[in-house]
């Protein structure tokens, strides 16, 4: 593990059976309370986004908003929000997914997004894929493409990876710590 790798793992706290019995909530306030690892996140999410020649970044709400917009900024791109359904003013494009218990909706400015752009998606944490997997779809029907999906930690044991295999489509998937 590198140094940066073991910084950001020391600032994420785990917390048992929240927001419900079984789960293991991986609370990233620690990191962002302390400078040095927050800016070391932030810097290396913008590499990634400068590596895959994106636009522009997306931020999933809410806290991929907190790490995309530094990002963004950090790289030079510019920034869009995918909130969940009902947040936002303007014209949308709408995408379900389902949860483990019922189905959820987020959506997008539709004139955020162009044919030119190609999209970084960021995110703390990927944990089934279905978050991620209905943000990539929002994008590609949006006509932009996407350049990649950029998270804090991935919870390999819930195989989001490979739920988003075939929405990537050769994209990346950088996962900066794999839990
Ligand atoms: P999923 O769609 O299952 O990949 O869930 C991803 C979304 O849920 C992300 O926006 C995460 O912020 C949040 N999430 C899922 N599992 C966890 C967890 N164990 N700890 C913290 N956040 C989580």
């Amino acid at each position: 593990m590198t140094d940066i790798q073991e910084l950001l793992l020391s600032r994420i706290r785990d917390v048992a059976d929240y927001p419900e019995q079984g789960v293991m909530f991986k609370d990233i306030t620690p990191l962002l309370a302390d400078p040095a690892a927050f800016t070391a996140l932030t810097d290396t999410l913008a590499d990634i986004a400068g590596a895959t020649g994106a636009t522009k970044v997306v931020g999933l709400e809410a806290r991929g908003f907190i790490l995309g917009a530094p990002v963004a900024v950090r790289a030079g791109l510019g920034f869009i929000p995918v909130r969940k359904a009902g947040k936002l003013p303007g014209a949308t494009l709408r995408q379900a997914y389902d949860l483990e218990y019922g189905s959820a909706e987020i959506e997008v400015h539709a004139e955020d997004l162009t044919t030119a752009d190609r999209i970084l998606i960021v995110d703390d944490v990927l944990a089934t894929g279905g978050t991620a997997e209905a943000a990539i779809q929002l994008i590609q029907r949006a006509g932009a493409e996407v350049a990649g999906v950029a998270v804090l930690m991935e919870l390999g044991f819930l195989g989001g990876r490979d739920r988003l295999a075939q929405a990537l489509d050769g994209a990346p998937l950088e996962a900066l710590l794999q839990l």
